[in-house]
């Protein structure tokens, strides 16, 4: 959702493409000139540029990151009727991935500090939730099917606390695939292997969005997996071309999922400047930080020591989320919420049978939360005015009651 205003806006696309607008054009023209428009060069060259940036053996370039992690799920054999584990507090392609992949949905909570996946929360899910079978596997008690997967999201560009997961995954035989759509550059610092690690390389296959509004957007769909199994690699690229291997051969049914060469060379382009937009992302939030610092009223983006977020969103939490949005629009500053109905509350997903006080902590951000403009191109005084709209709103709020929608009211609302 975005909240259109002509001062400053929630994200700007125009400027960073004008910027090299010669650089993209002359992508057009060499497809042109060749008819390369599906596969060939430009495809295979950014798919290894990207694996390079992401420090994996393989990329596969995909039409989507929806796609990505269907394909990826699917891969890494997963099997209908397989329970696979994910967060509520996600956008709905992670879910429909794994629904289209085959596979039954069920949830844990996210941490109220990094609103990504609670390991503890799936610890208590995999002990408590589940039963087991002769090979200790877990059984879940809601479906009475096997879990053999869970899929950790990186969301506003942060990693889910990965070294955890994946102790846990091991403990229970699960393969970890990453939804990494929102996270492209993201570091976590593994204890276990004592070194820094880029989102996309810790579980068995990841998934990458290069919807254009991401970190590294194209100019229209298009997404990537990654992965260092050479097998799993196989497996996408077949499944994003028909199953075949090789032309008219089809080894297994797949689909028509691949991505196509002129956004794979427009991508390759903007590659080359994503570490220091990822950069520039990361100030702009240190900037913020500083800015809202002291304001008891603002919960910033909490950022733990083994992270080095890339900042896709820059999230707050405020009482009054939606009086905050009717504020900041009428100062002329664009905001979003992501995601403002819990997937469990969604219409599509009413036979989940899920309730608002299963997930707590998922029902009570989607309430609370703001993303607060967020891209390389803003500016300190953009970024001064925002922090002092917020200032105000705030202020003038601490003087009225609480208008925030409870759980209960939440769950209502969007029945
Ligand atoms: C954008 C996004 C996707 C889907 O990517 P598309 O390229 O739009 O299909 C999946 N998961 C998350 C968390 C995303 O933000």
């Amino acid at each position: 959702m975005t909240y259109i205003s002509n001062e400053i806006p929630f994200l700007d696309l125009v400027t960073p493409h004008l910027e090299m607008e010669e650089e993209l054009t002359g992508v057009f023209r060499q497809a042109l000139r060749t008819a390369g428009f599906i596969g060939g060069p430009m495809v295979e060259e950014f798919e290894r540029a990207f694996a390079s940036f992401c420090e994996t053996s393989y990329a596969v370039g995909l039409n989507s990151g929806t796609d990505a992690l269907r394909f990826a799920i699917m891969a890494c054999g997963i099997q209908p009727g397989d329970v696979v584990v994910t967060v509520p507090h996600t956008f709905i392609a992670t879910t429909e991935a794994i629904s289209q992949a085959g596979a039954i949905v069920e949830f844990v909570d996210i941490d109220e500090n990094t609103y990504n996946m609670s390991a503890e929360r799936l610890r208590v899910y995999l002990e408590e939730e589940c039963t087991r079978d002769q090979k200790g596997r877990p059984i879940s008690r809601r479906s009475q099917r096997p879990v053999t997967a869970v899929v950790p999201v990186h969301l506003y560009g942060q990693m889910a606390d990965m070294d955890a997961i994946l102790s846990l995954a091991s403990k229970y035989q699960l393969t970890v695939i990453e939804d990494a759509c929102q996270a492209h550059g993201a570091e976590y610092f593994s204890s276990k292997l004592n070194r820094w690690m880029k989102a996309g390389t810790m579980g068995r296959a990841a998934a990458f969005s290069f919807y254009p509004g991401k970190n590294l957007g194209a100019c229209g769909e298009a997404g990537a997996a990654t992965t260092n199994d050479p097998d799993v690699a196989r497996t996408i690229r077949m499944l994003r071309d028909h199953g075949q291997a090789k032309k008219y051969h089809h080894d297994i049914e797949g689909y028509n999922g691949r991505l196509d060469a002129i956004q794979a060379g427009l991508l390759h382009v903007k590659l080359a400047h994503l570490a220091t937009w990822n950069a520039q992302r990361r100030d702009r939030a240190a900037e913020y930080d500083r800015l809202l610092r002291g304001n008891e009223a603002v919960k910033c983006p909490f950022e733990p020591s083994w992270s080095k977020a890339v900042y896709h969103l820059y999230v707050i939490q405020v009482a009054d989320r939606d009086g905050l949005i009717s504020h900041l629009n009428a100062a002329g500053i664009g905001s979003g919420v992501h995601y403002p109905v819990p997937l469990y509350l969604q219409k599509a997903y009413a036979g989940m049978n899920y309730r608002a006080e299963d997930f707590p902590v998922t029902t009570r951000v989607a309430s609370r939360i703001l993303s607060l403009p967020m891209y390389p191109q803003l500016t300190a005084a953009q970024q001064a005015r925002v922090a002092e709209e917020v200032r105000a709103f705030t202020a003038k709020a601490s003087r009225r009651p609480e208008k925030a929608k409870s759980a209960a009211v939440l769950a209502e609302v969007v029945r």
